[in-house]
């Protein structure tokens, strides 16, 4: 793996000198690290799923990256795409916001759900986008999130929500967002009863009113390493309480020695371990046959695996994400 990225860069496009290095790397030949600044061959950092090789830091997803890298490849349909927040309120400039967000991410709101397989295990598999309006919860991503619930329901799946969001509540729906965390709350009770698994995978960041309702609500709670992951903000929390927090506040790893996260699990390993975590969770209350049934991986009809079906399925999905 490169640590030295930007001599690599040098050298591949043979500048005289450092500022004129900087001039000459064509755009979109390199990334630099958000977390440790290392400048990294594009090429390498997207192979490598955007987890920067010398710091480990897991960089934001869209939420189409999220699905081709978690999900079988060609198992996703998408649900509910048309649906579209109104301005209910009516907010300033909030409509050439949404339309902005719209063009940059191709989704119409911050959430996406669709019905999808992993490791041939059909599921509903709902994805947060931190880059549709930094992934806050308006009317539409929490009429989503509670469809996705009633959609594992109604087809007798497990949900697999991925949360990402850095201040919770859309500010430009006010009330209506807040109600969010009590719908998408209810929804998930409803799966609970319905005694359906519901698995939340946290990534960087996932704050304020959606760690507050369904992100906090999962029978299993996994997050990508390092994600920043708290209600209030650590600023605002040491203004609050006058003390200093410690180091590694609100990262997932501190969450995890509190208890709030059951696993730490790089992006890598994120599909095999939603996939035996959703056969352990199966036990008879899944649906009989898989959505769409890869004839080369087998299912049992109880929501597990043979072995040598999850092993056939991990070498095709190394193929698959390359
Ligand atoms: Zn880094």
């Amino acid at each position: 793996m490169p640590p030295d990225g930007w001599t690599r860069l040098k050298s591949k496009f043979a500048p005289s000198s450092a500022a004129q290095s900087a001039a000459q790397v064509p755009d979109g030949v390199a990334t630099k690290c958000a977390k440790c600044g290392e400048i990294l061959f594009t090429k390498d950092f997207e192979k490598n799923l955007k987890v920067c090789p010398v710091c480990g830091f897991h960089h934001k997803l869209t939420a189409e990256e999220r699905v081709a890298f978690t999900a079988d490849e060609g198992s996703w349909s998408e649900l509910f795409a048309e649906i579209r927040s109104t301005n209910p309120l009516p907010f300033p400039d909030y409509e050439a916001k949404l339309a902005k967000a719209v063009g940059a991410t191709g989704g119409n709101d911050s959430f996406r759900v669709g019905l999808a397989q992993i490791f041939g295990i059909p599921v509903v598999l709902g994805v947060a986008d931190f880059h549709f309006m930094a992934g806050s919860m308006g009317s539409v991503h929490g009429e989503k999130v509670a469809r996705a619930m009633e959609e594992g329901i109604a087809r007798r799946l497990p949900v697999v929500i991925f949360t990402a969001t850095g201040g919770g509540a859309r500010m430009q729906e006010g009330l209506l967002s807040l109600m969010q965390m009590a719908k998408t709350s209810a929804a998930a009770a409803r799966l609970a009863e319905a005694r359906l698994p519901y698995i939340v995978v946290m990534t960087d960041s996932t704050m304020a009113g959606v760690l507050a309702s369904y992100a906090s609500l999962g029978d299993v709670h996994l997050a990508e390493p390092g994600a920043l992951i708290g209600f209030a903000g650590a600023r605002v929390v040491a203004q609050a309480t006058v003390q200093k927090p410690p180091e590694d506040y609100q990262t997932a790893e501190w969450q995890m020695a509190h208890g709030h996260i059951d696993s730490v699990v790089p992006r890598r390993d994120l599909p095999q371990t939603l996939a035996t975590l959703l056969s352990l969770l199966g036990g008879g209350c899944l649906a009989p046959v898989p959505v769409h049934a890869p004839a080369s991986q087998s299912y049992n009809g109880n929501g597990a695996h043979s072995a040598p079906a999850l092993v056939s399925a991990v070498s095709g999905l190394e193929d698959a994400h390359g």
